[in-house]
């Protein structure tokens, strides 16, 4: 009887134990969830108070995905975006970081976009231009027009059809300089007066055009050339200082021949597009022409050598065709410029 009851009595114990024990377990979970939740909680704020420039890496994905929204939505909508967004216990600062990231990956995108449109004229393609430097640039398109000016200049007139030439000048809208020996303006002096009065430019090529004569002394070279502008004063009453020498100054102009004509009051002008018309008689001297314009790489004035010929004539109008049409103005020589000149 009494061992029963022992029996019974330490199962009743063991009962009550174990229940014990069972409580206390499911106790020490509950506290322990309620503990984890508040630390998060906490941590949560310090974290971002801590290191408020570092919230990104917990909101990664959602940045990504704002990321490619800011690509294509205005800033006044990313910025309601963010101020709709009701913030619990996230704090201020983590708001703002994003705020000036949103932004700043804005100002990007403008500037590549600002750098698409600008890829076409940019000097430099890593650089956004400023207003101050699209200001600058202004000259450098003035300076690109100032390219698109061709200088004509036929030697060795006046001819009798040298007004057809003048016609087509004018078709075109086109000023030319005409460097003319002394004997055929004495010869077509009405020529002469119609290639000024249609105001083109008129200058001096020499009395003889004989390489020996001509260039016998420094002497002879000024007096050839004076002849000359006398000879045009009388017959137009202008009086030119622009001359040019016979095949060029190179090699026949020394520097105390330069210093000779340099002295009497003369602008010597060479040329750097050499047509060779005077070889290429089938016309083929106007690709000759184009082929060197396209490729012409000095800072200076095209000036174009052309001759007072028929066979020139005769394919004139195909180079003024394809000037006009590239946007080409052609104009004359002016006492005022700084003359093109082999030896410089
Ligand atoms: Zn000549």
């Amino acid at each position: 009887m009494r061992v029963k009851r022992r029996r019974r009595k330490r199962k009743l114990e063991l009962l009550i134990l174990s229940m014990t024990f069972l409580l206390l377990l499911s106790g020490f979970a509950f506290w322990q969830e309620v503990q984890s939740k508040e630390n998060n909680a906490t941590l949560h704020v310090s974290d971002a108070q801590n290191f408020p420039l570092n919230p990104v890496e917990e909101k990664l994905p959602d940045r990504t995905k704002e990321d490619n929204k800011e690509k294509t939505t205005p800033v006044s909508n990313i910025n309601e975006k963010d101020n709709s967004e009701t913030v619990k216990e996230k704090p201020q600062k983590k708001q703002e970081v994003k705020k000036n990231n949103s932004t700043e990956k804005n100002i990007e995108q403008k500037n590549v976009d600002q750098k698409q449109s600008n890829e076409n004229n940019a000097t430099n393609p890593n650089k956004v231009p400023t207003k101050k430097e699209s200001i600058n640039k202004a000259p450098q398109t003035n300076i690109s027009k100032e390219d698109k000016v061709v200088y004509l200049t036929f030697d060795d007139g006046p001819e009798y059809f040298t007004i057809d030439i003048l016609n087509l000048l004018d078709k075109y809208n086109a000023k030319a300089t005409f460097f003319m020996l002394e004997p055929k303006m004495r010869q077509y002096p009405n020529v002469v007066r119609e290639i000024v009065k249609r105001g083109h430019q008129v200058g001096m090529h020499s009395v003889t055009h004989d390489k020996n004569k001509f260039y016998a002394s420094k002497e002879s070279v000024v007096a050839e050339m004076m002849k000359g502008q006398q000879t045009l004063q009388n017959i137009t009453g202008k009086k030119s200082s622009l001359m040019r020498v016979p095949y060029g100054s190179v090699p026949h102009m020394k520097p105390d021949y330069i210093e000779a004509v340099n002295n009497a009051g003369l602008k010597m002008w060479d040329w750097n597009i050499d047509s060779m018309d005077w070889k290429h008689t089938d016309g083929s001297f106007v690709n000759n022409v184009i082929h060197q314009i396209n490729n012409f790489k000095k800072n200076d004035k095209k000036v174009i050598l052309l001759h007072d010929r028929k066979t020139t004539l005769n394919y004139l109008e195909n180079l003024l065709i394809y000037l006009s049409a590239n946007g080409y103005k052609m104009e004359k020589l002016e006492v005022t410029h700084i003359p093109v000149q082999f030896g410089k």
